[in-house]
This record gives structure tokens, C-alpha cells and sequence, in this order.
């Protein structure tokens, strides 16, 4: 569903990502693990077009993303992305913040828009919020309401980038058990996770990223069990 191929990405004379091939079937989990500055952010980034790149090809079911002419609204419609800070509008309501986007991009209709957004409020436990502004909820919460807010625009694949590291231990599994409700239902996503244990029981395929390289990629047995390359095991070692 996704296919990146030869990916280059610089920021100036700094090659940030060099060569990066990678592909994403439908309904598959993958993780992106690897060391503070090895390229997880800007890989997701570039597969939402947040970044322009510098070589090499993306793909999303079919259509070339990467190159000039590509329409960034039915992209992103397409992929959505939750952020580590969370991002939400702070002078809407829990309910108004996932419901615009619904409305202005989809075209629903602002009551139906709401509804739903209430509807999904009620699967992640906070249809009691929905009236709520941002900065009434703790960081699990709200980060709870910035899935939400991806999953209203239906798309068909998430980017999920470090979306519980700047939440407090105890609101960390909340967010969690999100995405693995969401792994259950099918969702498409890719993770850039310092949570090795979910990553371990959440993926379907781990890559490991050293220095804007794919060194390693395989299910969860293989990298977290076995790595064949001395560095992967270095950086688990490092990490667990
Ligand atoms: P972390 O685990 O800390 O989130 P990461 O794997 O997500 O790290 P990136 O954020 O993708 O790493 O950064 C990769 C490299 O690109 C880093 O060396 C970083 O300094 C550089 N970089 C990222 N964004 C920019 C930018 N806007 N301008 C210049 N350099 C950048
Ligand atoms: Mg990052």
C-alpha cells in the first residue's frame, strides 16, 4: 500500500535519510525504531509530504506522492498523522476539534460531524469530554482525542510518531491500547516508538533505522529475538 523506494532527504549539506526502501502492505503494523536523530520523524514526515524529498520514490496505492502535482489534501486524506505534542486546536472543543476536519475537508455536514465525532469519542472512553476544551485533559487524554481526530478523515493508513513520549508512565498504556484496538480493526499504520515491549507485540514488521539507514527490517521475533546486524542488537541492548 505504501512503497518507498531509494528515499533521500537532506536538510542542507546534513544527508538525513540515505537510500531508505521500505513497503507497507494494507492492514500491516510497522515500527520504526532506531537511535534519537537516525531519521524516524523525517520518514514519516516524507511519506505525508510534510517534506519535500531529494531523491528516490513514494508511493501510495499506486499513486507517485514525492514528485510535483501531487494533490496534498487527498493525501493526507488518505494518510493521516498524530503528532507527539498533540497539536489540537486550543480555543475548540473536544468534539469541534473532530469534526472540522470532517466538515471543512470532507464536506460533512456539521451535525453528522459532530455525531460521530461523538460516536468515537465513545470508543476511546471520552464521549464525557466531548465538551471539553484541550486544556481541561490530561496529555493521555488529549492525545486519546488526536487519534480520534485522524481517524474522523477515515483514512486508510496512520503515521503515529512518538505519540506517547511526552505523556506521563501511567497515561502511556491509555494511548496504547488505542492502537492496538486499532491494529485489531485492520488500521494500516507506521510507528516511530521508543516502546520496545509494544513494539514487540503490536507489529507485524520492525525496521531499524541507524544514521538515515535501513539496517535491519523483520517481524518482531527476528529483531527483537535474533538481529542479525551487531548494531541492532547494540541499540536493544542499549535501550531494554
Ligand atoms: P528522535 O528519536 O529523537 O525523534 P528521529 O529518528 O525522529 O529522532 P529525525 O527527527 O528524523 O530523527 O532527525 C534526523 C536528523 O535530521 C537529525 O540529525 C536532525 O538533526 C535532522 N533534522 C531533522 N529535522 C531537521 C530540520 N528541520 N532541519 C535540519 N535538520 C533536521
Ligand atoms: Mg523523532
Amino acid at each position: 500500500f505504501i512503497e518507498v523506494e531509494g528515499l533521500q532527504k537532506n536538510y542542507g549539506p546534513h544527508e538525513v535519510l540515505k537510500g531508505v526502501d521500505l513497503q507497507v502492505d494494507r492492514h500491516q503494523v510497522v515500527t520504526l525504531i532506531g537511535a534519537s536523530g537516525s531519521g524516524k520523524s523525517t520518514l514519516l514526515r516524507c511519506l505525508n509530504a510534510l517534506e519535500t524529498i531529494d531523491g528516490g520514490t513514494i508511493r501510495v496505492n499506486d499513486d507517485v506522492v514525492s514528485g510535483p502535482g501531487v494533490n496534498l489534501n487527498r493525501l493526507r486524506r488518505k494518510v493521516g498523522m498524530v503528532f507527539q505534542s498533540f497539536n489540537l486546536f486550543p480555543h475548540m472543543t473536544v468534539e469541534e476539534n473532530i469534526a472540522v476536519g470532517p466538515v471543512k475537508l470532507l464536506g460533512e455536514p456539521r451535525d453528522a460531524a459532530l455525531q460521530r465525532a461523538r460516536e468515537l469519542l465513545k470508543r476511546v472512553n471520552l464521549d464525557h469530554r466531548a465538551s471539553y476544551y484541550p486544556d481541561q485533559l490530561s496529555g493521555g487524554q488529549q492525545q486519546r482525542v488526536a487519534i480520534v481526530r485522524a481517524i474522523a478523515m477515515r483514512p486508510e493508513a496512520l503515521l503515529l510518531d512518538e505519540i506517547t513520549s511526552a505523556l506521563d508512565p501511567e497515561l502511556v498504556a491509555e494511548v496504547l491500547n488505542i492502537v492496538r484496538d486499532l491494529a485489531r480493526d485492520g488500521m494500516t499504520m507506521i510507528l516511530a516508538t521508543h516502546e520496545m515491549q509494544f513494539a514487540r507485540e503490536v507489529s507485524d514488521l520492525v525496521v531499524f533505522l541507524e544514521r538515515g539507514r535501513l539496517l535491519e527490517a523483520g517481524p518482531p521475533e527476528q529483531i527483537f529475538g535474533n538481529p542479525k546486524e551487531e548494531r541492532t542488537r547494540e541499540f536493544l541492548r542499549q535501550i531494554i
